[in-house]
């Protein structure tokens, strides 16, 4: 290694990953800026050797030592088994903050060019569904956690004001699905609307997310900074690189306190692999955007005119619509190169200012409640009982006990007391029992010994305890 030079990790990848990396490194160490370049493994490879995170070790090292990486697509292994090793990294490292630009690019025809697109999404990357925590509860029944914290909420959100701040953009629209998930998106919507005031200068505005797709497909220009829930997230970035082009076309930054991994947005396109055909594009701004990370601002600006100058010269890769003689990967980027220093006619360089990332809480991260209370108890139930049937049963069960019956749902909807709704059911039955009228609390020994007596009778796969923090319930209502 050179001393003074920047080191950068580089994960070439799977797929096409090797060819839209090379091309990258290609025309950063064109632009003449001093970095070092550290290969590591990751992905298919690593996971055909065993290694479980398709990390290795070597890779994680690199990562610690030069908290920046330039990554190409992972394959991620399908079905049982692995878990992907892009969230993996992205865990591993808290880049707790996708962000996601698309712009109107020159020469790439969309059904919206003219309308001058300039979105960012800020999507949260780390909890949500994509935290991975699932279980078979019934053979046929599966159960994914979506767990929120109000921690990770104020730190995206605060991400995204610090980008829109850097950038000089005008709004924030924060998109959940909160009508529906009033607890877990609820909580992204609360803390947004909690967190905006601080920021009179950027219009702030919350949106259902269906909404925002709908809005997204009709008058995507009315949106600046879009800051979401991951997976929320996952589906609208890659619906904003469709309106500018499509996914060969999308760069992406991975921030957290610590590292920052720098991708495109796409995947590793195994049907193309190999034939020097991938457009570059993506992982080319993406590693614009690690340029101005590092402070390299001259040269991120030189890489993404360049990039420009060529889309507006007329060159074009297979991806692209109404394309007669393709460029290949290679040949693009010669083209890049060769623009190196040149402006663009249609769209200068932006000011750009650092963006002061927000500071990082350290310990374990505590919101306060000054009361609590347990009122009741979720037992989950494998039966193939009808449900009165199974009502019956559990009530004569637990006729000693604090606690007694108040409902059952299947899959949410209410099936004792009867709705008189016609529910299809599966043997996956929700029991929730409240405190009775005669009792005045109830702790762990009456649930164990709850669990203890039904846990004879049935198969019993879960619980959740029903608690109130400050005179509220911390648990949703039955729907009918
Ligand atoms: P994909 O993005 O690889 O491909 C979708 C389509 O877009 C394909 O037709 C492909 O040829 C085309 N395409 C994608 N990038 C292109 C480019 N640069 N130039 C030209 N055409 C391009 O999505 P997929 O097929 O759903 O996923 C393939 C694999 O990639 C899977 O294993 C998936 O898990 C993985 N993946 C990884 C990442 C990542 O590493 N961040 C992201 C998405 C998917």
């Amino acid at each position: 290694m050179t001393p003074g030079k920047r080191k950068i990790t580089v994960l070439p990848g799977d797929g096409i990953g090797p060819e839209v990396v090379e091309s990258a490194l290609e025309i950063i160490k064109a632009s003449g800026v001093a970095v070092e370049f550290e290969k590591c493994e990751a992905g298919a490879r690593a996971f055909q050797k065993g290694i479980v995170t398709g990390i290795p070790t070597e890779t994680i090292e690199s990562i610690e030592r030069t908290r920046v990486v330039l990554k190409g697509p992972l394959e991620t292994p399908i079905g049982f088994g692995n878990r992907s090793a892009n969230v993996n990294l992205r865990t591993l490292f808290e880049t707790y903050g996708n962000i996601r630009p698309v712009r109107e690019l020159p020469g790439v025809q969309t059904a919206f060019t003219g309308r001058n697109l300039d979105i960012v999404i800020v999507r949260e990357n780390i909890e949500d569904l994509y935290a991975g925590i699932e279980y078979m509860q019934t053979p046929g029944v599966a159960e994914g956690l979506k767990l929120i914290s109000r921690e990770g909420c104020e730190k995206i959100i605060k991400l995204a004001y610090a980008y829109a701040l850097a950038e000089g953009r005008k709004s924030v629209h924060c998109a959940t699905k909160a009508n529906i998930m009033k607890l877990t998106e609820g909580l992204f919507q609360r803390t947004f609307e909690d967190l905006a005031p601080q920021y009179p200068t950027i219009k702030s505005k919350h949106i259902l997310i269906d909404n925002c797709a709908h809005q997204l497909a009709m008058r995507p220009e009315q949106f600046d900074v879009i800051v979401t829930t991951n997976m929320n997230g996952d589906i609208l970035s890659d619906l904003t690189s469709g309106l500018t082009g499509g996914l060969g076309f999308a760069p992406s930054a991975n921030i957290g306190n610590e590292v920052a991994i720098f991708e495109a947005v796409h995947g590793s396109a195994p049907d193309i692999a190999g034939k020097n055909k991938a457009n570059p594009t993506a992982l080319i701004l993406s590693a614009a955007m690690m340029l101005r990370q590092i402070g390299e601002g001259k040269a991120a600006n030189d890489v993404e005119q360049a990039v420009l100058v060529t889309l507006e010269s007329g060159l074009r890769t297979s991806d692209m619509i109404g394309v007669d003689k393709p460029a290949t990967t290679t040949g693009f980027t010669q083209a890049v190169i060769a623009n190196l220093g040149k402006r663009s006619k249609v769209s200068p360089p932006k000011e750009y200012k650092k963006v002061e990332m927000p500071p990082s809480r350290l310990g374990v991260n505590v919101v306060l409640a000054k009361s609590r209370r347990l009122s009741g108890l979720d037992v989950y139930i494998e039966s193939d009982l009808d449900p009165a049937t199974l009502a019956a049963d559990l009530e004569k069960l637990t006729l000693m006990s604090p606690l007694k019956l108040q409902m059952i749902t299947n899959r949410g909807a209410q099936v004792f007391p009867s709705s008189g709704r016609r529910v299809s059911l599966v043997d996956h039955f929700r029991c929730r029992f409240v405190l009775r009228e005669a009792a005045t609390s109830f702790g762990d020994a009456e649930i164990l010994s709850l669990l203890g007596t039904i846990g004879a009778a049935h198969r019993w796969m879960h619980i959740e305890k029903l608690q109130e923090f400050d005179g509220q319930p911390a648990f949703s209502k039955s729907q009918l």
